[in-house]
């Protein structure tokens, strides 16, 4: 039976979760300080949509994105995106935009889930949700609310993005 294996890059300004996603929807923890694993460029998980399976790699930066420095190989062959802000991080919120379009021109059109994170923290949101939405609309992508923390709503990210691709 064909496998279908899809790579996914994970992208947005340091500090808004990426990497803690990782790491909870591969391995199902949370700490509040995640190092990445020296020599480990992604986690997998595997999962099941429509009926096949999904091998999903999931692809970590080593905190390159602060120095926008990640490198071409790190989007080389990323058949889907996840572009993540922070409900607490304005200019994150403003970054989103460009990291689509950098996405964009390293892959092309993509796959893409726009992922509001850290959404335990509302209270203190500096982003309002009309805004939200048409950030979404204007890139044409779903966006998503997540608290990976809580463990909100971060398998849906991705059942939603292997679905799509499958759907191509
Ligand atoms: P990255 O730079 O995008 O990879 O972000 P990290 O995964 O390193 O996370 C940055 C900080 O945000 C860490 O202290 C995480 O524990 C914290 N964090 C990640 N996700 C959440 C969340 O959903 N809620 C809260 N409150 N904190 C989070
Ligand atoms: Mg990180």
């Amino acid at each position: 039976e064909l496998e279908v294996a899809l790579k996914v890059v994970i992208v947005g300004n340091g500090g808004v979760g990426k990497s803690s996603m990782i790491q909870r929807y591969c391995k199902g923890t949370f700490t509040k300080d995640y190092k990445k694993t020296i020599g480990v460029d992604f986690l997998e998980r595997q999962i099941e949509v429509d009926g096949e399976e999904v091998r999903l790699m999931l692809w970590d930066t080593a905190g390159q994105e602060e120095f926008d420095a990640i490198t071409k190989a790190y989007y080389r062959g990323a058949q889907a995106c996840v572009l993540a802000f922070s409900t607490v991080d304005r200019e994150s919120f403003e970054a989103a935009h460009s990291w689509k379009l950098k996405v964009e021109n390293e892959c092309g059109e993509i796959p893409t889930v726009i992922v509001q994170n850290k959404i335990d923290l509302m209270d203190h949101s500096v982003v309002n949700p009309e805004e939200a939405e048409l950030l979404a609309r204007a890139l044409g992508c779903r966006l998503l609310q997540t608290s990976v923390k809580e463990d909100l709503n971060v398998g849906a990210v991705f059942r939603h993005l292997a679905a799509q691709c499958l759907a191509e």
